[in-house]
This record gives C-alpha cells, sequence and structure tokens, in this order.
C-alpha cells in the first residue's frame, strides 16, 4: 500500500493527477463540438467535391470515427490520455492523406492541418503541444516535398502560409491555455494553504472510484479537525490562527509526500485521501499525522488535531459512505477527549487505533 504515493499511473502525457482530470473534462466538453467541427469539413468536402474529388470525404469520415472510438468513456480508461493523443495523431494523418489526394502542396487544404492544433493545449500540458506541433510540421513538409515537391519550388508561398498559419494558431491558443490552467488552479487551491479545497475533491474521487474499481484496492480517507481551535482564535488572535493553519497544512503534505491527495475542507479541517489504504494502514498513518502535530511547536503553541478514518472494500470505493463513515469516527475522537484516532470499521462501529490509544494521548 502506499499512503504516499497513490495508485496514479503517472505517464509522459499526464504527469500528475490534475493533467489527467483537465484531460477527461475537455474531452467531454470537446466531444459536441467535435462533431459540429467535422460537419463543418464535411459540408466544404461536399461542396467541393466537384473540384477536389468525392474520396476526400472518407479520410473525414474514418477520423470522426477514431474519435468517437476513442473518446468515448475516456474517464473510464486507467490512461485515457493514450487513445486520444493516438486519436488525435489519426487525424492529422487523415487530413494530410486528404490533402496529398487533392493537390498536396497546391490544395486549398493544406491550411487545414492547422486545425487539430487548436485542441492540443485543451488537453495536453506544452510537452504535448510541441510534440503535436513538431507531427503537423512534418504531416506539412511531407506533403509538400513528397507529393510535388517541383510545386513547393515554384512557389512556396502555399507551404509558408499553412506554417505560419500553424504558428500562430499554436501562440494563440498556449496562451487560452495558460489561462485555462491558472483559472483552474485559483478554484481548486485554497489560497492560505495552499492546499487543494473542496472543489478539487469532486475529480479526484471519481478518478479514485474507478481506480479502485480496476486495481480492485481500497480507498481509505482520514478526516483530522484541530482541537479547541477556537481558543487559538480567542487567545492569540487570528493572524496567529491562520499561521498555525499554513504550518499545518505544510506538515501534514511534508508527512504524506503527497501534495494532491491532502485537502483542506474548510476552516480548521482536513481530509486526507489514501488510495490503496485499508483501514488498518490509514490508521496508522492517522496516527502518525497526529504524533507529528502534537510534538510540533506550531507558532510556538502546543496544537492538537483529532482524527476518524473510515475505508472503503476492495474495489468498490463510494465516497459518500466512506466520508460518513470517518466523520463519524471524528466526532467519536472528539468525545473521547481529543487528540486521538479513531476507526471506523467494516460493521460501522468505531474503535481505537493501537498505536495512539486513547489512555497514552488524552
Ligand atoms: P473542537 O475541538 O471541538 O474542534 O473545537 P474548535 O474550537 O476547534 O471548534 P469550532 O468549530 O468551535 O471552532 C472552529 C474555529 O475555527 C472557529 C472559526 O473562527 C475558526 N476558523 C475557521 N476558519 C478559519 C480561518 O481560516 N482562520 C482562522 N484563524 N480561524 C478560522
Ligand atoms: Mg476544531
Ligand atoms: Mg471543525
Amino acid at each position: 500500500m502506499s499512503g504516499s504515493g497513490g495508485t496514479y499511473e503517472a505517464s509522459w502525457l499526464c504527469p500528475e493527477p490534475r493533467d489527467r482530470a483537465r484531460l477527461i473534462d475537455m474531452e467531454r466538453r470537446l466531444r459536441p463540438v467535435r462533431n459540429l467541427a467535422f460537419g463543418a469539413l464535411g459540408v466544404a468536402l461536399v461542396a467541393s467535391g466537384h473540384w477536389v474529388g468525392w474520396w476526400t470525404l472518407l479520410p473525414l469520415v474514418v477520423a470522426a470515427i477514431a474519435f468517437m472510438v476513442m473518446g468515448r468513456r475516456a474517464e473510464d480508461r486507467a490512461r485515457p490520455e493514450l487513445g486520444i493523443a493516438l486519436a488525435w495523431v489519426a487525424s492529422v494523418v487523415l487530413i494530410a492523406v486528404s490533402v496529398s489526394l487533392s493537390g498536396g502542396p497546391k490544395s486549398p487544404g493544406l491550411p487545414w492541418l492547422a486545425i487539430p492544433i487548436v485542441t492540443l493545449p485543451a488537453r495536453f500540458r506544452l510537452r504535448g503541444v510541441v510534440a503535436g506541433v513538431a507531427i503537423t510540421v512534418v504531416a506539412l513538409l511531407a506533403i509538400a516535398l513528397g507529393v510535388n515537391a517541383g510545386a513547393v519550388i515554384d512557389n512556396p508561398s502555399g507551404l509558408i502560409f499553412s506554417f505560419a498559419l500553424i504558428m500562430a494558431v499554436t501562440c494563440l491558443s498556449v496562451a487560452l491555455m495558460r489561462s485555462d490552467v491558472d483559472h483552474r488552479n485559483d478554484a481548486v487551491i485554497d489560497p492560505l494553504t495552499s492546499m487543494l479545497n473542496r472543489n478539487a475533491l469532486a475529480t479526484r474521487v471519481a478518478e479514485l472510484a474507478q481506480q479502485a474499481r480496476v486495481s480492485r484496492q481500497p480507498v481509505a480517507v482520514i478526516v483530522a479537525d484541530v482541537d479547541r481551535f477556537k481558543a487559538i482564535n480567542d487567545g492569540h488572535g487570528h493572524s496567529v490562527g491562520d499561521a498555525v493553519l499554513r504550518d499545518l497544512a505544510y506538515r501534514i503534505r511534508a508527512e504524506l509526500r503527497a501534495y494532491d491527495l491532502a485537502y483542506r475542507l474548510g476552516g480548521e479541517e482536513f481530509l486526507i485521501l489514501l488510495p490503496g489504504a485499508d483501514a488498518d494502514a490509514a490508521a496508522e498513518i492517522a496516527s502518525r499525522l497526529r504524533s507529528v502535530v502534537q510534538e510540533a511547536k506550531l507558532c510556538g503553541l502546543s496544537v492538537t488535531m483529532s482524527f476518524g478514518v473510515g475505508a472503503s472494500r476492495e474495489g468498490l470505493f463510494d465516497y459518500d459512505e466512506v466520508f460518513e463513515a470517518a466523520d463519524q469516527a471524528l466526532y467519536v475522537a472528539k468525545h473521547a477527549g481529543r487528540n486521538c484516532v479513531r476507526v471506523a470499521g467494516a460493521d460501522g462501529l468505531v474503535s481505537a487505533q493501537a498505536p495512539a490509544p486513547l489512555a497514552a494521548v488524552g
């Protein structure tokens, strides 16, 4: 089990969970619009069929089918980025085939190679964008020089214009990508502690439920609440309270070594998601966190936290159910005298955590 690393399968295209979450979200948004875009290209090809040839429609239909197959239920795959990237490359290749068959460097369809570029920054990090643009430029050069190099030498302006269009579209859409990523970060990051907030939970929870199904592993939830925090605010001021929360968040993250799995739910309440952990493993982590907080002097103050732990069955993660169990366990921990860990069992009953018995810490 790894409470720290989680079971996220990193890939070159999606090194962090938020990359895949954005990819899946964008895929959902692009799906209906993509059909319209394919429709517009189809209408253009039908209207120009007399001059450019009817068979140019075939690659378009194949590209539309590739996206339909690869994009469908992207969120249910362990690595949806592979299928989506393959469908993207297929669309470039098919446009390139269309353009080659309808005149190569002289084809009016040559600038169409810029169209798939727009969707790259919507889905991938800069590295994916650079790779996609490189593939597009190679396709452009292959069409221009492979099909009719003589025509390019006579008049390279079609090639030059298309290249400039690809570059301009890349620059503008990368700027839009930056704006999108920044706004997503603002929406999911708590400004006080820089921890992920409640908004970030929803996507992660859906992903974890899916991962748990595939890997047949449990997922544990720890809910933690600062003890008598109101007294810290009342006795030392709100700004000291804020500093304590910041320091706490830092220590929780440092202990977990997985920034993305610790959340500030609000106020002085935190939540930790532990993919692959059962109740015992999660209770040990909670117990370790409890000692770390107790032993640290946060802003020179003695601060303690209470912890509630819940875990799902293997392969079946129902967040609401596990959260409810962990929250109940936290409630019991508070009533047991605070500064302790309580664990919700599969039977819904709450027990004390062995490494931090109430007698020793209460
Ligand atoms: P318990 O041990 O039962 O949890 O007691 P408590 O005092 O921690 O619980 P209570 O819910 O009564 O108090 C929580 C306090 O947290 C009240 C609220 O003013 C304070 N708080 C919530 N958000 C913030 C914040 O962002 N900064 C600071 N400084 N205080 C906050
Ligand atoms: Mg509290
Ligand atoms: Mg509270």
